[in-house]
């Protein structure tokens, strides 16, 4: 099964999409990887959908990328005497140390450690940014801000702090028993929430040990302005727009979103763009011009991947939403324009033999019109590097490990499939003609390129490419 698009999907899963059935269906319709909230789903929950995805995966016999979002270390407000209180603008409101239910003067914020680093000035939002207050007084029990925009303020209430560098872990310790869990079944990827810098990414790498690719979401203003040292550490990004157009001015998140999905390019790391690109086909089967527009502008700047919240996992036509994501892709990557506008971003190749190896089998790709570009890469490496090059021709990653064929599978471009190690420089070749022909690749009297490490097998390197002929006999499988 092969999809006619190099823009991979990401649908998140929930009440309208936990099913076997509808995963088979979403995946049908063109999801690549499954998003589970852990915001929303509890540990039991989360193992049963993960084995669903594990089924069809069985029965499908693609790679499936699973993603596990931690929530990240929320901070909320404490509680109200009758629930809720009003602020108007102008007033003045205090936040303390003291557990009691609030009223209308004062609440509780039980997170000790923003009272020893708030400044006078600092921002506070409240439930995603309705409420405005700013600080007058800052004190290490007590913080007495202004309201700028009034409103409702009402138990445990998210708050956040657009200015303030808090000093606190990105995994709570929910999330770290969450991790643990997720790490215990079969996942792919964990997206860590709130980082506010690299640090957070080497803790959570410290634990996952490999066993998950971690991505960043970025989601905090403190996260954008240490971008370049986050993408280092992180296996790769999300631009997280819900929550970066609560902590920063709306308008300026979408020069955020290409800043970072250069970024990755020039990194070879995926982006993830996510957050309301469908929003309307939660309620509605047909999208807005506008949403389409979105998701076309993500695709022209060559993301990885377009994500959907809850229009896959809470919406009424999750399938419709994932079918429209597709449809767009397809489109725009047909586009007269799209060409030139992913090579225009081309980063030049860093000085390694994979590196040299990726942008050589482009360029032969490219003017010899070869059928696909296929690579033996164990650890995915190799397919990142060559998915960096935005090639033309098809990428067709072959690995001995099934958790690379799902890593890459929320990849630009990069179709994965499982196959032992080659043998010898023959097997290399024969197999990969073999598979590019059985996947729907190439037909014989076309030729390939074949990129591979000698010694097989030995991650890292990449250093000999080969051009192949398909003959007739590599269609007898
Ligand atoms: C976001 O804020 O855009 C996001 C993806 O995070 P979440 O859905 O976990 O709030």
């Amino acid at each position: 099964m092969r999809r006619m698009r190099r823009t991979k999907i990401v649908a998140t899963l929930g009440p309208a999409s936990s099913s076997a059935d509808m995963i088979a269906r979403l995946f049908e319709a063109g999801a690549d990887v499954f998003r589970i909230n852990m915001s929303h789903t509890s540990q039991e929950r989360m193992r049963e959908l993960v084995g669903m995805i594990r089924a069809v995966e069985r029965d499908t016999g693609r790679p499936i990328g699973v993603l596990i979002d931690l929530q990240g270390p929320k901070l909320r407000l404490g509680t109200f005497n009758g629930g809720a209180v009003v602020v108007k603008s102008g007033d003045s409101f205090v936040l303390d140390t003291d557990a009691a239910p609030g009223d209308a003067t004062r609440a509780y914020l039980p997170h000790p450690e923003i009272f020893v680093t708030i400044k006078t000035g600092h921002t506070l939002l409240i439930d995603d940014g309705k409420v405005r207050l700013t600080v007058s007084e800052a004190g290490p029990k007590r913080i007495v801000t202004r309201v700028v925009v009034g409103g409702k303020l009402s138990d445990r209430k998210g708050v956040s702090l657009p200015d303030t560098m808090i000093p606190f872990s990105a995994l709570a310790d929910k999330d770290r028993s969450d991790l643990e869990a997720a790490l215990a079944t079969d996942i792919d990827w964990v997206a860590l929430s709130f980082i506010q810098r690299p640090e957070d990414i080497a803790e959570a790498k410290k634990i996952t040990r490999g066993r998950a690719a971690v991505m960043a979401k970025i989601e905090k203003p403190q996260a954008v302005h240490r971008l370049a040292e986050i993408i280092d550490l992180a296996d790769a990004l999300m631009v997280a727009r819900g929550d970066l157009g609560v902590e920063m001015p709306l308008e300026k998140v979408p020069g955020v979103q290409k800043q970072m999905t250069r970024a990755g390019r020039v990194a070879g790391k995926p982006v993830v763009v996510a957050t309301q690109m469908l929003e309307s086909m939660i309620n509605a089967p047909v999208p807005t011009r506008a949403e389409v527009s979105d998701v076309a502008t993500a695709i022209f700047e060559g993301a990885d991947a377009v994500m959907l919240s809850a229009e896959s996992a809470a919406g009424s036509f999750p399938v419709q939403a994932v079918a429209t994501m597709n449809r767009i892709a397809e489109e725009v990557e047909g586009d007269a324009l799209y060409r030139n506008i992913i090579a225009a971003q081309r980063a030049a190749p860093e000085a390694t033999g994979a590196d040299a190896i990726a942008d050589a089998a482009r360029q032969i790709a490219d003017t010899l019109d070869l059928a696909a570009i296929i690579c033996w890469t164990s650890s995915g490496s190799t397919g990142l590097r060559v998915a960096r090059e935005r090639p033309r021709s098809p990428i067709v990653a072959l690995s001995p490990n099934i958790s690379t064929g799902r890593r890459l599978a929320v990849v630009w471009g990069v179709h994965c499939v499982v196959t032992e190690d080659a043998h010898d420089q023959d097997d290399m070749v024969e197999r990969a003609c073999r598979i590019a022909i059985r996947e729907n690749f190439a037909k014989p009297g076309q030729r390939v390129i074949v990129v591979a490490g000698v010694p097989f097998g030995t991650p890292g390197a990449t250093n000999m490419l080969r051009i192949a002929y398909i003959g007739a006999d590599s269609a007898k499988d």
